[in-house]
């Protein structure tokens, strides 16, 4: 079905779409569908073809799967993202050390593309703080980073003014804006229904408050990337001059951007093309934050440290990291981000602290399944292979007959990669996965 813009569209964009033509068209062309590899769970050299040219860990697939379907999705081993958005590691790679600990906001995170891909990047070091106001998409980012299994994130749900209170506390801050959505036409027809001027300078106008909440956040020589899925310049470029007069910041260049073809360096900042690269509509730009930022002293809160460790045994290299209780239960967290936890425990609304590790009752552990989840959980724990058809009647949350000998809570594995917890009885096995995450799609 060949596309028909919104009234008015075309005349918005005139100006910044150089090849009208050629834009329209490639809106009736076949979509690419990419994934971004968790290189902390699948070898990312299993897949060498494909590769999306600005991020070596994103994968353009032949056809669209059925995830849902999948028990590799359902295990993290990667996230389906459209492959535009995998440009801000090149942000990452050129302005950031991951091996200085850097302490990373994405501000508007759900649900939870770009912080798995920072999750990814960091590696294990330093902390990623993961924040979604809206409460209702603040579960499925949640259930991504779950998902993802990285021990050093933490996820929040408050509003950027809030945030903007924990004075130079990032190092980085990525602010994906909620914005007008132009640039996802081609996958969601649907958003071109919402599209008008009006909600473009209404977007616009969020977009510069949102910045102006958030600023205060950010360390002296701190990087801030900003982000939409946009073709607007008042939403783009306009905000991209907006903080360079309001707070004396010089955007950056990006060299692996810079060199690839097809990406287009506008007049501020970084757009990506449906006709001119295989990926959807982006705006991407990128600031260091001038050093003259007068720092504030923030308030702490008490966090409970476990003296000793129950869970240990099921954590890889248990003693690099801690045991703490708070309202979220006991969680597993970094030697690295614990300082900071005492800091964002008082100031946010916090729904995920590192890895919950589970309950004990009396002398026994009752596995939560972040820690089957997780990237921390050790490989050498009772487990049990299934194939597709038994994995994915495990993932509707049925029971299994126990044919196959084990005892106990066992980790539950598709292609050798853990996706939930099974405790064995003698004749079943009884089935770990949280209600809420059970897929309820028809299995042939
Ligand atoms: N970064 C996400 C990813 O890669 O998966 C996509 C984020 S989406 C473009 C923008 C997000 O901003 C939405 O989840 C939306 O709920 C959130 N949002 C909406 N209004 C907001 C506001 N006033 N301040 C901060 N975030 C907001």
């Amino acid at each position: 079905m060949s596309i028909s813009f919104p009234e008015n569209f075309k005349e918005h964009l005139e100006t910044t779409i150089l090849n009208w033509d050629d834009f329209t068209e490639s809106h009736n062309q076949e979509i690419p569908v990419s994934i971004r590899i968790n290189s902390s769970k699948l070898n990312e050299n299993l897949l060498v073809e494909n590769v999306v040219s600005w991020n070596e860990k994103g994968r353009y697939l032949k056809q669209r799967p059925d995830f849902t379907l999948d028990p590799l999705f359902h295990a993290g081993t990667y996230y389906a993202q459209e492959a535009s958005s995998m440009s801000i590691e090149a942000v990452l790679d050129q302005y950031l050390e991951k091996e200085n600990n850097p302490v990373i906001l994405d501000l508007c995170a759900a649900p939870g593309g770009k912080s798995t891909l920072i999750a990814d990047w960091l590696n294990n070091n330093g902390l990623l703080v993961s924040n979604e106001v809206i409460k209702s998409r603040a579960g499925v980012l949640s259930e991504s980073l779950t998902r993802w299994g990285a021990p050093n994130t933490v996820v929040s749900s408050n509003d950027p003014l809030q945030l903007g209170k924990l004075n130079g506390f990032f190092d980085c801050i990525l602010v994906d804006a909620p914005c007008s959505g132009s640039g996802m036409f081609r996958k969601d027809r649907n958003a071109m229904q919402h599209w008008s001027e009006q909600a473009v300078s209404h977007c616009a106008a969020r977009q510069e408050r949102i910045i102006e909440d958030i600023w205060p956040a950010l360390k002296p020589n701190g990087i801030l990337i900003y982000s939409t899925c946009s073709y607007s310049e008042a939403e783009n470029e306009n905000i991209a001059k907006f903080i360079m007069q309001e707070y004396d910041a010089e955007p950056l260049s990006i060299q692996k951007l810079d060199e690839i073809e097809g990406v287009f360096k506008s007049e501020v900042g970084y757009r990506f093309y449906p006709h001119l690269i295989k990926g959807e509509g982006f705006y991407l730009v990128a600031f260091r934050k001038n050093p003259s930022h007068k720092l504030t002293k923030l308030d702490q809160v008490k966090i409970d440290v476990k003296k000793s460790n129950p869970f240990a045994e099921l954590i890889q290299l248990a003693s690099s990291y801690k045991l703490i209780g708070s309202h979220l239960g006991n969680s597993i967290v970094t030697e690295i981000m614990l300082p900071h936890l005492y800091t964002l425990h008082k100031y946010l609304h916090i729904l995920k602290s590192g890895v919950n590790a589970g309950e004990l009752k009396g002398n026994n552990v009752i596995p939560n399944h972040e820690l089957a989840l997780s990237t921390i959980i050790h490989p050498d724990l009772p487990s049990i292979h299934l194939d597709l058809n038994l994995a994915l009647r495990f993932l509707k949350k049925e029971a299994l007959p126990n044919t196959f000998n084990a005892n106990g809570w066992n980790l539950m594995k598709y292609q050798n990669v853990n996706f939930a917890w099974g405790n064995a009885l003698q004749n079943r096995i009884n089935n770990g996965l949280p209600k809420s995450w059970r897929i309820l799609k028809e299995i042939d």
